[in-house]
């Protein structure tokens, strides 16, 4: 956990960009490595609550459910970064602070109808398809308007701003084409939502390369955590 936030604040720094946030995304491990990590994470940086991404509803739930029975884990937000199906949108809204996969309007009027009163907004950024992959998930660029102000009219969803997984290539000057393509989405959808504050790109094997061009949140699960099985 010390290294990677130290590697992350050191790329931002040679890049002279502020050191973005970290999502720990546990997919795959048990809760007792997640309260292990929080903990960490919160001796590390008193003031900042750790982040932890799932893919998959039915796992955060069971893995939620089994923090809570753990003594002395942190108040943890939690984020939804796989792919949502509508008939899930209800459970989503009640267990994640954050959802980053919206990418048509359907999943935005669930998530408005089953966020539970008195809750906090729920967090959301659009996902982007960013080099047009056919079968992945993700809007178009040309999108993210309209998803965007259907999610503004919503009082209790706020929007955030914008996530991406660009394809895996070899060549990091392609990634890095992508990663910036992300960040003008980004600069486009902040001229019309002054308050945008997220771009959330990069993972374990190419977040310096997101951080260069302006990465706000990196998504980083192997890199702390090892392999996954
Ligand atoms: C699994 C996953 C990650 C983390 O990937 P690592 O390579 O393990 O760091 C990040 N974002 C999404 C959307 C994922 O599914």
């Amino acid at each position: 956990m010390c290294d990677t936030l130290q590697r992350i604040d050191n790329v931002a720094q040679s890049h002279r960009r502020p050191a973005p946030r970290l999502l720990t995304v546990s997919k795959t491990q048990p809760a007792r490595a997640v309260a292990g990590l929080a903990t960490a994470f919160t001796e590390l940086d008193a003031d900042g609550i750790p982040a932890f991404g799932e893919n998959y509803v039915q796992e955060a739930a069971a893995k939620q459910a089994e923090l809570a029975t753990i003594a002395g884990v942190p108040p943890i937000e939690w984020h939804l970064i796989g792919h949502l199906q509508s008939n899930k949108a209800r459970e989503a809204a009640t267990l994640f602070d954050w959802v980053q996969t919206i990418d048509r309007s359907k999943l935005i009027a669930a998530l408005a109808r089953h966020r539970p009163a008195g809750r906090t907004p729920l967090n959301l950024l659009i996902q982007v398809n960013i080099d047009d992959e056919a079968g992945k998930h993700g809007c178009r660029p040309d999108q993210v308007a309209a998803l965007a102000a259907q999610i503004a009219g919503h009082p209790n969803l706020r929007l955030r701003g914008l996530m991406a997984i660009p394809a895996p290539s070899p060549d990091d000057a392609v990634r890095r084409q992508a990663f910036a393509a992300m960040r003008e989405c980004f600069e486009i959808l902040r001229s019309a939502h002054p308050d945008v504050d997220t771009l959330s790109m990069g993972m374990s094997d190419d977040y310096p390369l997101a951080i260069a061009e302006g990465a706000t949140m990196v998504r980083i699960g192997t890199a702390l955590f090892g392999k996954r099985g």
